[in-house]
């Protein structure tokens, strides 16, 4: 018997870019059950829901979900169902790591986590219109909520997760000489987690648009960073724009209770069904997930694989240079396996 865990290939390249994933998953000796289920565009085809209740009881049974990417309708439809994952499931923590795996890119070296609050600040959905005289939207509010309770457990996550990796250092990005209550309350709860890991994680505060320069200018100063929803979501895209781009950019969403990992890129609708979207970003994602359920001699296995190609070049796909189409690709990390 393997490991559940629920499969959503998803909308757009999801579907091709996860049969590669699950491919190169199987070949590294990993036992997984796949649930295979559906949601986003896929969904609403075959059972008329974005989110069917049948994908919602598989997660709730396996607690671990590989996701590929959802098409949202922007500005109308129904809401981001990625959204409502990470509020169904309280997956508090947003984990997105970037290190130098293309050569020859702007910055050598580089190994950093992005480690953002998922369920607070301005992503809360408190937002209404406001009507003067006949204009019923002449003003709109769209409120930021945080609280103690979350800002400790995000930064405690932060923590924690430096001291299991072996990470030197937290930085905690904030805007709290602006917003003093919502980004001050941040900044003190961290404040207060950061003296309890004194002597073992370093910590350091910054202001986030000082953080933005910093981050082009010196990245390689920084370790850890942790931050609020808004932040992290700006943040964690510049980071990724550090390594190469979307391309090779993983993400795990974890609470108590779940965890889904997903590739931090959409569904790229310019290049679906050609068959050349790259897997790498969802196989780095499927890799934390190996490590986040006890496996990271495996996830280890499959990560030098795939640097292995992209270095060597010679079977990569578009975005990184070559030609070769997504399952070439897969085959050409299944066969340094
Ligand atoms: P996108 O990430 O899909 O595409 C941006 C650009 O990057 C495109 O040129 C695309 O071809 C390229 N690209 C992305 N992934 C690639 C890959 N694996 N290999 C090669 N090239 C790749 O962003 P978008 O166009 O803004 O969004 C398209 C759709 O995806 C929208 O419906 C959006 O809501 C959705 N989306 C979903 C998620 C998610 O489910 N996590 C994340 C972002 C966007």
């Amino acid at each position: 018997m393997g490991i559940p865990v629920t499969l959503i290939p998803g909308d757009g390249i999801g579907p091709s870019i996860a049969a590669a994933t699950v491919k190169v998953i199987d070949a590294s000796g990993a036992q997984i059950d796949w649930d295979s289920q559906l949601a986003g565009m896929a969904a609403v085809g075959k059972y008329g829901d974005p989110i069917p209740d049948r994908t919602l009881d598989s997660i709730k049974r396996t607690q671990l979900a590989l996701k590929g990417p959802l098409e949202t309708p922007v500005g109308e439809g129904y809401r981001s169902i990625n959204v409502a994952l990470r509020k169904t499931f309280d997956l508090y923590a947003n984990v997105r790591p970037a290190y130098s795996i293309v050569p020859g890119g702007r910055y050598q070296n580089l190994d950093l986590v992005l480690i953002r609050e998922n369920t607070e600040g301005l992503y809360v959905g408190v937002e209404h219109y406001i009507k003067i005289g006949d204009d019923q939207r002449a003003a709109a509010e769209s409120i930021a909520i945080i609280t103690r309770g979350g800002s400790e457990r995000i930064a405690r996550y932060a923590f924690e997760y430096a001291v299991k990796h072996g990470r030197k250092k937290v930085t905690l990005v904030h805007k709290a000489n602006i917003l003093k209550f919502s980004q001050g309350l941040f900044l003190d709860t961290g404040r207060a987690v950061a003296r309890e890991y004194a002597g073992r994680v370093a910590f350091e505060e910054r202001i986030v648009d000082a953080m933005a320069m910093n981050l082009v200018l010196n990245p390689e100063r920084y370790d850890v960073i942790v931050t609020t929803n808004l932040f992290g979501d700006i943040l964690s895209d510049l980071i990724s724009g550090l390594v190469g781009g979307l391309g090779l950019a993983p993400g795990a969403n974890i609470g108590l209770h779940g965890a889904i990992f997903e590739a931090v890129h959409g569904t790229a609708p310019d290049i679906a069904g050609q068959g050349i979207a790259n897997p790498g970003a969802l196989i780095l994602a499927a890799c934390m997930m190996l490590e986040h359920i006890g496996q990271p001699d495996r996830a280890g296995r499959v990560r030098r694989a795939l640097e292995g190609v992209i270095r060597d070049g010679k079977t990569v796909t578009r975005d990184l240079g070559g030609s070769a189409k997504t399952d070439e690709f897969a085959d050409a990390i299944i066969a340094r396996l």
